[in-house]
């Protein structure tokens, strides 16, 4: 489950791996036509960029990459020497937790193991470097395109990026206005339409409701001016803070009982004790389109 802050971190990675003009020796892909193919090897990364939850890699030849990881998506980096001796470890692979499970949204569990990543049937793209290989999992989108992407759908209609210099919270207020207006959306919902503001997921929708004292289920028209305007003010400083805090929502304490437990305020932690208030933390997954965690107290309706 990649949200904005973590596709940023993801993102970095993948310029850190092909820095320094590496030059692309191979790419494997299973829907790549030899022409693509052809440009991309002896090529270099002229810049990686995100826009929400999509990240564009363009290469020095003018082909674009664009992949969304959705919720299955996950690259990782080796080592080229560690690659070609087949001592590349694949990432373990995860089965969903049963649905009686109160915290259960996309909390996965491990499953076992394949040893060694070119085996494994999971593998969309792998892009070797002389030092470096990058490996892709699960797509599911990986395009290929000589236009830049930015100007294509859903990039285009993307609402402001949270995480971007450009962020323009008057935008994303006109945005919800208009497509609010006469309707029931939620403000959940509505954190989650990456044409209003692009980067949240379900983590962040849950925290930045928390941080912001929101019920989630209220309406949309209901609330008030400064209650928006409060709202998409401060949400860049919770996208800003999980990208730095590798995914945090949360500073610690010091008195956690588990390191596990404490990243978040309320984000899968349905049954524990609210931070602030000690009121238990319940989620609900009727009301809004994925499951919303939040603190009954804190956050009344
Ligand atoms: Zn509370």
């Amino acid at each position: 489950m990649s949200e904005g802050p973590e596709v940023k971190i993801i993102a970095d990675k993948i310029h850190n791996a092909l820095s320094g003009k590496r030059t692309i020796q191979g790419i494997l892909h299973s829907n790549i036509d030899k022409e693509t193919k052809s440009k991309i090897i002896g090529s270099s990364m002229e810049y990686v960029k995100t826009y929400g939850k999509n990240i564009v890699v363009k290469f020095s030849s003018g082909v674009y990459l664009r992949n969304h990881m959705m919720m299955w998506g996950k690259w990782r980096i080796h080592d080229r020497e560690e690659y070609d001796l087949g001592s590349a470890k694949s990432p373990p692979r995860y089965a969903y937790r049963e649905k009686k499970d109160k915290n259960a949204d996309e909390i996965q569990i491990k499953k076992n193991y394949v040893t060694d990543v070119r085996q494994d049937t999971r593998v969309r793209l792998t892009l070797i470097t002389v030092d470096k290989v990058l490996v892709q999992f699960n797509g599911p989108i990986l395009q290929f395109s000589l236009d830049d992407p930015a100007f294509r759908e859903p990039i285009k209609s993307l609402g402001p990026d949270g995480l971007s210099g450009n962020y323009d919270k008057d935008k994303v207020q006109a945005i919800l206005k208009f497509k609010s207006k006469n309707t029931n959306m939620l403000i959940a919902n509505a954190l989650l339409d990456q044409q209003i503001i692009s980067g949240i997921g379900n983590k962040y929708k849950s925290e930045i409701l928390f941080l912001n004292k929101i019920y989630p289920f209220k309406k949309v028209i209901s609330m008030s001016e400064y209650e928006l305007n409060k709202l998409f003010v401060g949400i860049p400083k919770v996208l800003i803070y999980g990208y730095k805090t590798k995914g945090r929502t949360r500073p610690t304490t010091g008195k956690e009982k588990t390191l596990r437990d404490s990243p978040h305020w309320v984000y899968r932690r349905s049954g524990k004790q609210c931070w602030i208030c000690k009121a238990k933390i319940v989620s609900e997954k009727k009301l809004t389109t994925r499951i919303t965690f939040w603190c009954p107290i804190c956050q009344p309706a």
